[in-house]
């Protein structure tokens, strides 16, 4: 009795507690909901794709939406990441080097993300740490609970003030039970509690197997792990079975059993044959007003906005689905056996495609496989040719010579950054006579590095945090193709990667031999676009940027929609017209992308 007496009292006259939530400023609780998407049996599920779909569905309904992905690992942001082993860095407007999933996102919401959207162990711990430098836990012992999952939710409720968010998409990465992201379960358990009943939707994305030898599906995996998740204190209040086929009644019932979820919430996911389907698919299901329900939300949907989202996205899939020509384009790369580190290039030819109604085929091509003496078999198969991105001295003289073939024998090309630079190599040794043309990354005692590192980021040594990244200004010359492209723009936006740029020095010669530069930088002399006039290729463009990341579905991006036209054209299409009704160029000329450029 005694005791507790002096306990009690000791807490009454200190003013330390064992709560630790910090609000940023302007925070209200309660006007902004989460759903938050868990992944359980295995990762690969695409729970990118569903959150991002799930986050569609309710901005249809006119509902303002932000995701945040969080990442395990203890990188800060995803730039020293191999593509090899986790897919494409894709790189954010404001420069940030994030998963590629916050590409699936920008695709599904067309709309542009920002550093806030994506966190990583990484950059939690680095807050923490420097809080605790700077004395900001007031003598306390720093602990995983509730200090970091403190600094979880504190970065979730900055999404919620600084978008003004309806509801925050938060995609926690990896699988229940990762030692990684244990933490941030914990940290949605917390929220959930903080927040008040009816604030939180927790999604489960379950995976239902389906052995070859058994020819049915079973749901056990799926039990256990969704038991795993209750027993780190989150109750799903939705469920989403991926699986081959549609869940069947009798796995989702087994799994409703087993996790008290009622049947109409335990959805089929199963795979289909574009991601732009699944939208619609949640919302036949009902997924959509399930969740609106679950947070009290029905209130703020608009039909008739949705009805005009839903007629346009599904105008696309129609669309998609009706694509008839066949057209194929080489991707010729370092990563091919990995398509996930091509990820938006994938999809940025889908979006081209579908607009002239292409069913394009794309072949995969290992540069270190390609020869002069090989090449022009290698392509005979493809109408058009894609050199992307890249780093490094492999493969270099592949991409050099499939470059050249593409050039001599007039097949279309796009090159994408590293494919920019290898073309202006290329064009050096084969067309100005600079024999020995190469980049200080590939031979840095070359005796005409047409491409040389930025002169503002020769002093910065090491990898990481020392490249031009993010979206930057492109002006583009008038009567240029990539001007015509753009509807005449004079200026348009595109996203950067890169360490190394054309040598201005060497501009005036190369130019001299016919390659123009078309696209500049507006305060430094920054070659961003390169093209063959017409009368000499029927399509030959390259750029700096990584124009593959601004392709959205009913906006495709205009270099990708010209390569797919100009592929048509060599399969022989004399004509292709457009089967979208929006004429080529006018959503960028009048969108976004030039009013963003304007501003910044
Ligand atoms: N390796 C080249 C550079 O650093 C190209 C980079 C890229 O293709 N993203 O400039």
């Amino acid at each position: 009795m005694d005791g507790e007496r002096t306990l009690s009292s000791l807490s009454d006259i200190s003013d330390e507690t064992e709560f630790y939530t910090p609000m940023p400023a302007g925070y209200e609780r309660g006007q902004c909901r989460y759903v938050v998407v868990f992944g359980t049996v295995m990762s690969g599920l695409g729970k990118g794709i569903f959150s991002s779909s799930l986050a569609k569905v309710l901005q249809d309904k006119g509902l303002t939406v932000a995701p945040i992905k969080l990442e395990g690992y203890l990188n800060r942001d995803s730039g020293t990441l191999n593509p090899y082993r986790h897919g494409e860095v894709f790189v954010l407007d404001d420069g940030m080097e994030c998963d590629m999933d916050l590409g699936t996102y920008e695709r599904m919401l067309n709309q542009n993300l920002t550093r806030l959207n994506f966190s990583t162990s990484g950059q939690i711990f680095s807050r923490v740490l420097d809080k605790e430098r700077r004395g900001g836990y007031l003598g306390r012992d720093v602990q995983m609970i509730p200090h970091v999952t403190g600094e979880v939710k504190s970065r979730l409720r900055e999404l919620a003030v600084t978008t003004g968010a309806d509801v925050v998409f938060v995609e926690i990465g990896g699988t229940v039970g990762d030692v990684e992201n244990a933490y941030f379960i914990e940290a949605i358990r917390e929220l959930a509690f903080e927040e008040g009943p009816g604030s939180v939707c927790n999604v489960a994305l379950t995976y239902i197997v389906e052995p070859a030898m058994l020819g049915e599906q079973k749901s056990k995996p799926a039990q256990l792990n969704l038991k795993a998740l209750m027993a780190a204190g989150i109750h799903p209040h939705v469920i989403g079975c991926r699986a081959r086929h549609p869940a069947t009644k009798k796995v989702r019932e087994k799994i409703a059993m087993y996790s008290n979820v009622p049947m109409e919430r335990v959805f089929s996911m199963h795979d289909c044959d574009s991601v732009y389907v699944i939208p619609e698919m949640l919302r036949g299901a009902g997924i959509d007003t399930a969740v609106l329900s679950i947070l009290g939300l029905t209130d703020r949907a608009d039909d008739k906005l949705e009805e005009v989202a839903r007629s346009e996205w599904n105008d696309y899939i129609t669309r998609f689905r009706e694509t008839t020509h066949p057209v194929t384009i080489g991707v010729i790369g370092k990563y091919t056996s990995l398509r996930d580190s091509y990820a938006s290039i994938i999809q940025a030819i889908e979006h081209a495609g579908v607009h002239w109604g292409a069913k394009v085929r794309m072949v995969w091509i290992d540069s270190t496989d390609l020869t002069d003496d090989n090449v022009a078999d290698q392509l005979k198969p493809v109408d058009g040719v894609i050199v992307p991105g890249g780093f490094g001295v492999r493969g270099v003289d592949g991409k050099l010579a499939c470059i050249r073939h593409a050039r001599e024998e007039k097949i279309p090309y796009l090159g994408l950054c590293y494919g920019f630079q290898i073309a202006v190599i290329e064009y050096a040794r084969n067309v100005c006579g600079m024999d020995d043309a190469s980049s200080t990354e590939i031979d840095a005692d070359s005796l005409y590095p047409v491409i040389d590192i930025l002169p503002e980021q020769k002093e910065i040594e090491g990898l990481g945090g020392n490249m031009r990244l993010g979206g930057h200004d492109v002006v583009l010359s008038p009567g240029s193709i990539i001007s015509d492209l753009y509807g005449q723009a004079e200026t348009i936006r595109l996203r950067f990667r890169h360490r190394y740029e054309v040598d201005p020095a060497y501009i005036e010669r190369i130019e001299a031999s016919g390659l123009v530069f078309s696209g500049r930088a507006p305060a430094h002399p920054i070659m961003q676009v390169l093209e063959l006039p017409r009368k000499v290729h029927p399509f030959f463009v390259g750029t700096q940027a990584h124009p593959e990341l601004t392709s959205r579905p009913l906006d495709p991006e205009p270099m990708f929609v010209e390569l797919v036209r100009a592929a048509m054209v060599r399969s022989g299409v004399a004509d292709p017209k457009p089967t979208g009704s929006l004429p080529r160029g006018q959503r960028r000329s009048n969108g976004r992308h030039n009013e963003k450029a304007a501003t910044s």
